[in-house]
């Protein structure tokens, strides 16, 4: 979709309700600095809208913007209105980046196709209490938690020294008004913890590797009940200033977001699997005491804060999906790939075979080879790689990425009866 940039704000689709999902824009539209910001993908996190609707009355009080925003306050509105995380289809639409089976995530890809935003932000809340923390009497207390793309076949727009920068900038704004800021901490059951997911199915990864976007999750903490409306009040400014600051931040540094290619090239290796590798490193963060209600900073073991790549493909120029595969077919269509088909050639193809009937189960990894073939490639449809989220397309479809379509079973792209995965590469 191309945006008329002559309206104020435009409908970019409908919920399953049929209720409008609208984006209102600010700003100087000459700006090449574009800035997408979007709440309320779950419906039941109210404060991520109140945030953005005061950051929006803001913005137009603001005279001298160098940039220009996409402000999209409610991408949920039926769970919105029913006070749900999911839609009302039941889809948790931050995890819907993959299959796009919800009409409000699919109208976001296509917006995002055709305004091209620099950088995304995602606005959440988080609960501070989760079960298996309070056991060990910890609540979460960070005002703000944030996070960056983190899935390693996205392209790092960002050198180290500039997101250290970011999130020292993002930190310090943020305690000069009282609040505090950490980077996105999950803190696993198994006592492990790591920052937020590599999966590509949230907004995070998902619209930084397909549009080459930096894209960004900001989460409020969700008050608690005894809070009161003095609590409600600290996280939506909370929220407020963390959006004013990455604002500023982004105004100063446009440069780093000019330049930058994000069409892939044949051969190019693309990592398609990942694990997170456990440090030696501390991570230091401060932490609430359920029972004295002191916050302190407590040391904290089992931190994998790297990400180690386990497996790489190398880029074909095309993937082949058969025309029988009318569903997948389908969700890349939604996706916006452009493809196209050929009639009677006979091309060599590569074509993946099961080496046996075992997976590794401790890495979910099929023990596959490759072989070239001679066909007639009429029955598929091509999907050139060299395209706007080539890799993306690639972790989608390679049978060992550990974020392929596969592992949708509604898509039926499992391994056929003889051992063939059914999508080609050439
Ligand atoms: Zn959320």
């Amino acid at each position: 979709m191309t945006a008329d940039l002559t309206k104020q704000s435009i409908v970019i689709g409908q919920s399953t309700l049929g209720k409008p999902v609208t984006v209102e824009f600010i700003g100087n539209k000459e700006s090449s600095m574009r800035i997408f910001i979007i709440a309320g993908q779950h419906g039941d996190e109210k404060y991520s809208r109140k945030a953005v609707d005061e950051l929006v009355k803001y913005l137009k009080l603001k005279s001298d913007c160098s940039f220009f925003a996409a402000i999209l306050t409610d991408v949920n509105p039926d769970g919105y209105e029913n006070n749900t995380r999911e839609n009302s289809k039941s889809i948790d639409l931050n995890r819907d980046h993959i299959s796009l089976q919800s009409n409000e995530i699919a109208a976001i890809h296509s917006f995002v196709r055709g305004w091209m935003p620099k950088i995304i932000i995602d606005v959440h809340n988080y609960p501070p209490r989760r079960k298996h923390l309070l056991k060990k009497q910890m609540i979460l207390s960070h005002d703000i938690f944030v996070d960056i793309p983190t899935n390693p076949a996205i392209l790092q727009i960002l050198s180290d020294n500039k997101l250290n920068e970011f999130f020292t900038t993002l930190k310090s704004d943020l305690h000069s008004k009282g609040m505090s800021c950490e980077r996105y901490a999950i803190f696993q059951k198994s006592g492990k913890i790591r920052h937020s997911t590599i999966d590509i199915k949230d907004a995070r990864n998902s619209l930084s590797l397909k549009f080459g976007a930096f894209c960004i999750i900001l989460e409020g903490r969700e008050p608690l009940k005894k809070d009161g409306i003095e609590g409600e009040k600290r996280t939506i400014s909370s929220q407020y200033h963390a959006l004013c600051s990455i604002i500023n931040w982004a105004e100063k540094n446009k440069k780093e977001f000019e330049k930058k290619e994000h069409i892939p090239k044949m051969n190019e290796l693309v990592p398609i699997r990942a694990r997170y590798r456990e440090s030696n490193e501390i991570l230091k963060m401060e932490l609430k005491n359920s029972k004295t209600k002191q916050t302190s900073e407590v040391n904290l073991k089992r931190y994998s804060p790297n990400i180690e790549i386990a497996q790489f493909i190398e880029m074909p120029e095309w993937y082949l999906v058969p025309k029988s595969l009318t569903t997948l077919l389908e969700v890349l269509k939604k996706h916006g790939f452009s493809h196209h088909s050929k009639t009677n050639i006979q091309k060599q193809v590569e074509v993946y075979h099961l080496k046996d009937s075992q997976t590794d189960r401790k890495t979910s990894k099929k023990r596959i080879k490759k072989k070239i073939k001679t066909i007639s490639i009429s029955d598929y449809v091509i999907f050139p790689t060299a395209q706007l989220g080539g890799r993306f397309l690639a972790l989608l479809l390679e049978p060992n990425s550990k974020f392929g379509l596969h592992r949708f079973p509604e898509l039926k792209l499992n391994f056929s009866e003889n051992r063939e995965y059914p999508v080609l590469r050439i």
